[in-house]
């Protein structure tokens, strides 16, 4: 099973409130949030994480996985392609799309997957997302659902 995760409004709710004034903070997430989700990550071993959040247009994928506990940054196995930006346009559902070409790409078109994403409009409605509230990240409620994705 993969999981494509989104981060801002995921792990970073928005409702974090002093602005952050270095680097270092602006990169931290929200421990409540982390907690939850990678509380669901343990009862599921065999889950794999792909980063499908805008953060991989800004950092090299090396300083993601330090960002999660020592037990799950090995999990944390990649991130999502950038597609050819002549294309782009056509896709109405782009987030989708590199979710679609990650598959094709590591040929596990036959993987099941679930997208973590405060934005399930990236998505077409019929897809398997776990919808996040952005002003409360990863909840409990959040871990409710994603678990019964994985199950
Ligand atoms: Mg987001």
């Amino acid at each position: 099973m993969l999981i494509f995760l989104d981060i801002d409004g995921v792990l970073i709710p928005e409702r974090r409130h002093e602005t952050p004034g270095s680097l270092a903070e602006l990169m931290k997430f929200n421990s409540d949030c982390l907690n939850h989700f990678e509380n669901v990550l343990r009862s599921y071993p065999n889950a794999l994480v792909v980063i499908s959040s805008s953060w991989r247009e800004i950092f090299p994928f090396e300083v993601i996985p330090p960002l999660f506990s020592p037990d799950i940054a090995s999990r944390i196995i990649g991130f999502t392609p950038f597609l050819n930006p002549k294309n782009i346009h056509q896709h109405k559902y782009l987030r989708h799309q590199e979710v679609l070409e990650y598959l094709r790409q590591n040929q596990a078109e036959n993987l099941p997957w679930v997208a973590i994403d405060d934005i399930p409009e990236h998505y077409p409605p019929d897809s398997p997302v776990v919808a996040i509230d952005d002003y409360n990240g990863f909840d409990q409620n959040s871990a409710k659902v994603l678990s019964e994705y994985l199950t």
